[in-house]
């Protein structure tokens, strides 16, 4: 009789560590409480318009090229991934515009209206950020299981990027002299659900990554990249269950066994955690179970921030406004500091705005468009009441959007919701609301993060954003990769999946 293993949540971690596990002869059941699956990574359709609820960038595909390749498919047969020209419009509340893109001399002469020293200096960033991503590879793509594993991998190698008492935007003064252009290369921190003041230097490579690996839009959203995960681990054996949220997981002593939900209990011979770290901790594990992330500690760790979002269904299109853009506050570090220290409201706050119909008008009837507005906040801690707030920010962003160039806003708008982070808390189950998890503080990353084979219970893998590698698309992949391998090894099954190696060219490289 083959293992079983029970994946809790259908996220883009569950569904790919799903599909590596059915690959392999093992029988998976992905149990998943909401009626749909792909987690933060899904879309909801209403009066015709259609939605991401989460993410929306799609960075670095080669990795989730390589894996559907070692499972015997090919990622641009089963997605249509659209590269974008203009990566984003950068709109300064300090004054000045920005439009980055991947071609280098188009960045560098639109950097050099802004500050010219600063253009020439694109190229020595590009190419020390190359040999940073090659030194910290083996750190996003191995397990840690101890602060020794940090040593292991020619930790020397990388000390020279590491740099860990400076900060993302300390680092690019080396390079850059305008902090607006400083904010260009930074404000990917947020993607971490970070402040660039405070995020690790090491993170100058998520900026890198855009340029030299582009920034995808997937058609229909990227909840279609979760679609279609969810399918290829269907084809390959696995069975999905939604609307079934797991109650309990069984145990024996410290060794998980199994899961019970509503319909009753799932014996397995190993768990896959894919539901929020912090969340699933204090919902689904006893606290004297747990060694190094009780109740008590979970509460000190610090968090990524929140999202207020609105989702607007538009009459007619704003043509003249990018795929992306990006509004940064005249006072950023401020802004920074309402979101991360005094947990308030900022008045001037940065917001990312989509308008994707441009590039892809199946998301709109015809002749409609949509507009998803992410404004990062403070995580839930109380300090905010959003019933009584969410009207007033409602009003606040909808002026803002002016700034971008959406002044009709409101005479526009046919369809409209509101996500804010005590949505995100209780609808999404998320801990404190953190849309991002748990933050990327060197304390909290590499052996210091939960590890893929979770140390505290026995037969008990993790995936997500909130283990090691971390939050974002690519390293989510990573973590279901690392994991499913480390589960395999423990069951004595071998990893049966062809490995790809890293310089083997890539279909990418034609888009
Ligand atoms: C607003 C927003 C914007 C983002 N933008 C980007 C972006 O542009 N690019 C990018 O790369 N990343 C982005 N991210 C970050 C990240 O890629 C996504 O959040 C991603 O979906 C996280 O994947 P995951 O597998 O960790 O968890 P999730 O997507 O949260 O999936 C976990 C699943 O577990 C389920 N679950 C929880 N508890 C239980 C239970 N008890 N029983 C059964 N199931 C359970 C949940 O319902 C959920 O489906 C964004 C995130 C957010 C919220």
């Amino acid at each position: 009789m083959s293992h079983h293993v029970v994946v809790i949540g259908a996220g883009p971690g569950g569904l790919t560590a799903a599909a590596l596990l059915a690959k392999s002869g093992v029988r998976v059941t992905v149990i998943e409480r909401l009626p749909h699956l792909g987690g933060r990574t899904s879309t909801f359709s209403q009066k015709g318009f259609r939605f991401d609820h989460g993410p929306t960038f799609f960075h670095y595909p080669q990795v989730l090229e390589k894996l559907l390749r070692s499972v015997g498919y090919n990622l641009w047969r089963e997605l249509d991934l659209i590269r974008l020209d203009a990566h984003y419009r950068l709109v300064f509340g300090g004054g000045g515009e920005l439009i980055t893109t991947s071609n280098l001399r188009t960045l560098q002469s639109a950097v050099a209206q802004m500050s010219p020293q600063d253009a020439s200096r694109i190229p020595a960033f590009l190419l020390d950020n190359r040999k940073k991503l090659d030194c910290f590879r083996p750190f996003l793509e191995s397990p840690f299981h101890s602060w020794r594993d940090t040593f292991r991998l020619n930790m020397l190698g990388l000390l020279p990027w590491l740099k860990p008492w400076r900060s993302l935007d300390s680092e690019l003064s080396r390079y850059f002299s305008d902090p607006r252009i400083r904010l260009a290369f930074s404000f990917q921190s947020k993607y971490l659900g970070m402040s660039p003041f405070e995020c690790p230097s090491l993170f100058t490579i998520l900026s890198f990554l855009e340029y030299e690996y582009g920034v995808y839009h997937p058609r229909g959203g990227c909840g279609s990249v979760t679609a279609t995960l969810g399918r290829i681990a269907k084809e390959l054996g696995a069975t999905i269950r939604l609307n079934e949220p797991v109650d309990e997981i069984l145990f024996h002593g410290r060794k998980a066994v199994g899961v019970r939900t509503a319909h009753g209990a799932y014996n397995a011979d190993a768990i896959v955690l894919n539901a929020d770290f912090a969340r699933a901790m204090t919902r689904l594990v006893p606290n004297q179970l747990r060694r190094r992330w009780r109740d008590h500690k979970l509460a000190k760790k610090s968090m990524s921030c929140s999202a207020f979002m609105m989702y607007l269904g538009l009459r007619g299109r704003y043509e003249n406004i990018s795929h992306h853009t990006i509004y940064i506050a005249k006072d950023y570090a401020r802004n920074m500091r309402d979101i991360a220290t005094t947990h308030t409201l900022s008045e001037d706050p940065s917001y990312y705005v989509q308008n994707a119909c441009v590039t892809d008008p199946t998301l709109a009837p015809s002749g409609k468009s949509t507009f998803y507005v992410l404004v990062p906040v403070t995580h839930h801690t109380g300090s905010i009441d959003w019933e009584s707030e969410r009207p007033r920010y409602r009003e606040l962003i909808l002026n803002k959007l002016s700034e971008i160039g959406a002044t009709d806003i409101r005479s526009r708008i046919e369809y409209e919701r509101i996500i804010t982070p005590a949505d995100w808390d209780t609808g999404f189950e998320l801990y404190k609301g953190a849309v991002f998890g748990l933050a990327h503080t060197w304390s909290q990353m590499l052996h210091l993060r939960p590890r893929n084979r979770f140390d505290d219970i026995e037969r008990m893998y993790l995936v997500g954003g909130s283990t090691h590698p971390g939050s974002g698309l690519p390293v989510i992949f990573e973590s279901a990769r690392i994991s499913s391998r480390l589960l395999l090894e423990d069951l004595g099954i071998p990893f049966p999946c062809t490995e790809v190696s890293a310089d083997e060219p890539t279909y990418a490289g034609a888009a």
